[in-house]
Parts: structure tokens; C-alpha cells; sequence
């Protein structure tokens, strides 16, 4: 009798969590992971927020059609094993699921996904592999109001022209970063040299800013040492852009003030910012999609365009089987991104005295430090011991600053490109490293959960805090080298 009531008891209760979002089973036996998906999205919240909804404005008023992400959601999906990241990446890619990050080093794969492509993923991986531990979490329940809260509202007041800190209040798009370059020229033509480096497919202008207050010029017994900031190559990674704008303003100002380290650093070395290194994927995420990653150029396949730059690099770069419609797509050939043949062209043509100690490019999300290889595990980087010690030294210089602890690991383990080998091809770290810099290394910046790339703009001065303590640790340790 008693298993005949179990059963009944088990189906009535899948029936009801399912039809009323039951969060408990009887017997506590545990959720099926879609039940539990979906009572997840049926919990009632109250929202924690200051912001207006944006629904209650009118819709010729919003910045781009919010109305896309309806009914969308992020969820988080924790596993105890590496290897089952691995699984789970590979699911989602064979059913077209949207993966916002990858986390070797917290375990957890972040999923955009609405309600009926949620129960999909989580019942294929559940019939694929009965035994998988998952634990589940809704990262962001109302992904059109997470992504409005990034925009802010136009009737702030913030004329930076005239105080320069009101730059950081919110994010920019690209012609007022353009116009904030000029305005920077302006107010410091002794320290600061914007140079043209070539066009977008769409035709805008990428420009590097470089910084120096070094007067006499470098020779190759006195070369100056350079240290490279990139930033923006995903487009949708707004508080990467932000934060190399922020450091670049930073140097500046400490300069200006006379602070000793600002002092030393400027009038040793070089500091090279290319903020937006994607301007055509940045510019549609201004004006069509938030959620945009990869430039905006055309390929083979008419409905499907943009190149991932960070897979376009010439260094074992690996034409994948990802079609143009990817998200991870690396074009045909290396270098077919404009915006990589363009940086690798001024990289090789120009500043040849400037050699290149240090690399960073920025990224978001999920709080990381990875230095090279990205292409493979099996490869060792040169001075690997230093490297590491080097790595460690900028996540304790974030720690002291803002509490933050920032994991180090090797990109290709952070891409599992040990198990998926094309994941961590032609990347402009190890592109950077490879040819280019002595030490190289990819920021994560914030969040590890809550807002993801949606990054709400409270964050820009905290985030730019804690990375510019630990760009001021990697100049000291190049000007002692
Ligand atoms: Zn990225």
C-alpha cells in the first residue's frame, strides 16, 4: 500500500508544483530541476529598487525596444564538477541557448533563457544526465527593467565638461566618450595624444589614447616601457569601457595633484587605451541591443552578422564550426574582424622604442584574473612562477581596496578549452601575449551574480577604484623591472 501512496502522492505533487508553483514536495524529496525552475519565476518578489519601471514611461522615450527581453530571464545553474560546466556549455550550445558566462573558478553557468527554453535545457540535461547535482538561481528576474536600469534617465544633470567627475555617473555611449577624449586633449595637451588607428565596418573611427608625460624622446637604448588597456571588445560590457576611462582619468588627475606613484608612473612609461575597441557592436548596444556581443559585420550568411574580435586573433586562431549566427563566431579566416587587423596593423607599423610590458584587456563578468594561454592548458606561459605572483599581486591590491576577491586562474581553464578546444582560440590575450607583451593578463570585472552584464551605473566609480589600485600595482612592479 504505502509505495502505491507514495506515488500517487509524488505525481499529485509534480502535478501541483507544476500547476501552482508548490515549492515543496512531500516526504521532502527534491524538486525536479524544471519544477523548480519554474516555481523560481513564479515567486512573487517585491522589487528592491529605486528605479521607475520601465513600462510606466512612454515608449518613445526609451533608448531601444525594451519589449525584446519580455518574458526573458538569467538563470544560474551551479555544479559541484568542472567537467559538468563543460556538459551544460555544450547543451546549451546544440539547443541554441544563450550563455552569459562561464565560471571555472565559482562553478556556474549563467543562461538567458524565457520560460519554455528554460524547461527545455533543464529537462535535456536532466534525461542526459540523471545523476548531475544542480542547483539553481534566478540571477535576473526582469531582464527589460535590468537592462533599462542601465540607461540612465537624459534629465540628469551632468555637464562633466564642467566637473569632470560627473563623466562617471553613467555609462556613455560612444560619441560623448569621443567628445570626452577632446575635452581631455584640451585640459591636459601635455599628457594626453588621441590617434586615429583605422575604421569599422559601419565606418566609425577607433581611437587610442596615449598617455605619457615623458618629454625626451625614447631611443632603443632608452626605450619607454608601455603598458596596453583594452577595452569594450564585447560590446555589451559596458563597465569594461567605463573602467579604462576611469583609470585613464585617474593617472591624470594624480598627476596633476603630484601624487608621487601618478608621478613616477607617467614620467617613466607609456600608458596606451584603446576604450572601445568594438565601436560598432558598442553603438548598437546604444541604440538596438543591449545584449549585443561581436562587431557588426557582414558574412557568408545574409540574416546572420558580426565577428566575436576576441576569436579573430592570428594566434592559433581556429575556425570553429560556429555559424555566423553565434555569438562566439570567429569569421572565416584570422583577422577577418576589421577591428583585430586594424590593432594588430598600428601595433606593428608604430612606437617601435615602446616595447609592451603589460597587458590588460578588460571584460566583464565574474570577478576573475587570467593570464595565458587561452588556446590550451597544455602550453605553459614563460615565467609562469612570476607571472602567477604577478596575477595574485593585482587581485590583493582589489582586495585592499574594495574588499573584492578576484580569482586567479589560467584563461584556458576559465574557457575550458581544455576540454573544448576551439573556446579559447584566437584571443586577443594570447595574441597580446604571444607577440606583443611580457605580461598579459584578461580582467573579469564585477558582478558575480545579481546584475551580470547589466551592470547598474551606481557601480562605475567602485569598480574603477579597485582596477585602477591594481593598474597602479602593475606599474610599479614594470618600472622596477
Ligand atoms: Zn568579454
Amino acid at each position: 500500500m504505502f509505495p502505491i501512496v507514495l506515488v500517487l502522492t509524488l505525481l499529485l505533487g509534480q502535478a501541483f508544483a507544476r500547476d501552482w508553483g508548490l515549492l515543496q514536495l512531500p516526504f521532502g524529496l527534491k524538486k525536479s530541476p524544471e519544477v523548480e525552475f519554474i516555481s523560481l519565476i513564479d515567486q512573487t518578489v517585491t522589487r528592491n529598487s529605486d528605479s521607475v519601471h520601465y513600462s510606466s514611461l512612454a515608449k518613445e522615450d526609451w533608448p531601444i525596444d525594451f519589449d525584446q527581453y519580455r518574458g526573458q530571464y538569467v538563470l544560474r545553474v551551479n555544479v559541484a564538477a568542472k567537467e559538468d560546466l563543460n556538459t551544460l556549455y555544450t547543451a546549451a550550445h546544440e539547443l541554441n541557448v544563450s550563455v552569459w558566462e562561464f565560471s571555472v573558478s565559482k562553478r556556474f553557468i549563467d543562461l538567458q533563457v524565457s520560460k519554455e527554453s528554460g524547461v527545455e535545457f533543464l529537462q535535456h540535461v536532466t534525461g542526459q544526465w540523471p545523476d548531475m547535482d544542480l542547483q539553481l538561481d534566478l540571477v535576473v528576474r526582469d531582464l527589460p527593467q535590468a537592462v533599462f536600469e542601465t540607461y540612465s534617465s537624459p534629465d540628469e544633470d551632468d555637464d562633466f565638461s564642467v566637473q569632470q567627475d560627473l563623466f562617471f555617473k553613467r555609462y556613455r555611449d560612444l560619441k560623448t566618450i569621443y567628445q570626452w577624449f577632446d575635452l581631455l586633449v584640451a585640459t591636459y595637451p601635455d599628457l594626453l595624444e588621441v590617434e586615429w588607428i583605422g575604421q569599422t565596418y559601419e565606418g566609425r573611427d577607433i581611437k587610442a589614447v596615449r598617455l605619457t608625460a615623458h618629454k625626451s624622446e625614447p631611443s632603443p637604448e632608452k626605450p619607454l616601457k608601455t603598458l596596453v588597456i583594452t577595452s569594450g571588445i564585447h560590446a555589451r560590457e559596458w563597465i569594461s569601457v567605463s573602467t579604462s576611462c576611469y583609470i585613464l582619468y585617474r593617472l591624470l588627475q594624480d598627476y596633476e595633484k603630484g601624487k608621487k606613484k601618478a608621478r613616477l608612473y607617467l614620467d617613466s612609461m607609456d600608458f596606451l587605451f584603446l576604450p572601445v575597441m568594438n565601436p560598432d557592436g558598442y553603438e548598437h548596444t546604444w541604440t538596438t541591443d543591449r545584449l549585443w556581443r561581436k562587431n557588426k559585420q557582414q558574412t557568408y550568411n545574409p540574416r546572420c552578422f558580426g565577428i566575436d574580435i576576441d576569436h579573430s586573433f592570428n594566434f592559433h586562431f581556429t575556425k570553429s564550426e560556429d555559424s555566423p549566427c553565434s555569438e562566439n563566431y570567429p569569421g572565416e579566416g584570422a583577422f577577418e574582424s576589421l577591428e583585430s587587423s586594424v590593432w594588430d596593423n598600428y601595433l606593428n607599423e608604430t612606437k617601435h622604442d615602446h616595447p609592451i610590458y603589460g597587458y590588460i584587456d578588460l571584460h566583464s563578468y565574474a570577478e576573475e584574473i587570467l593570464y595565458p594561454y587561452a588556446y590550451t592548458c597544455s602550453e605553459k606561459p614563460r615565467d609562469e612562477e612570476n607571472l602567477i605572483e604577478l596575477a595574485y599581486g593585482l587581485s590583493q591590491s582589489i582586495r585592499l581596496t574594495s574588499g573584492k576577491s578576484y580569482a586567479v586562474l589560467s584563461a584556458c581553464e576559465d574557457k575550458g578549452s581544455d576540454l573544448l578546444p576551439a573556446m579559447g582560440a584566437g584571443s586577443a590575450l594570447d595574441y597580446m601575449y604571444h607577440n606583443k607583451a611580457y605580461w598579459a593578463f584578461v580582467l573579469k570585472l564585477r558582478d558575480t551574480g545579481s546584475h551580470g552584464f547589466l551592470l547598474p551605473p551606481k557601480f562605475i566609480v567602485p569598480v574603477g577604484k579597485e582596477i585602477y589600485s591594481s593598474i597602479k600595482y602593475f606599474s610599479s612592479f614594470v618600472t622596477d623591472k
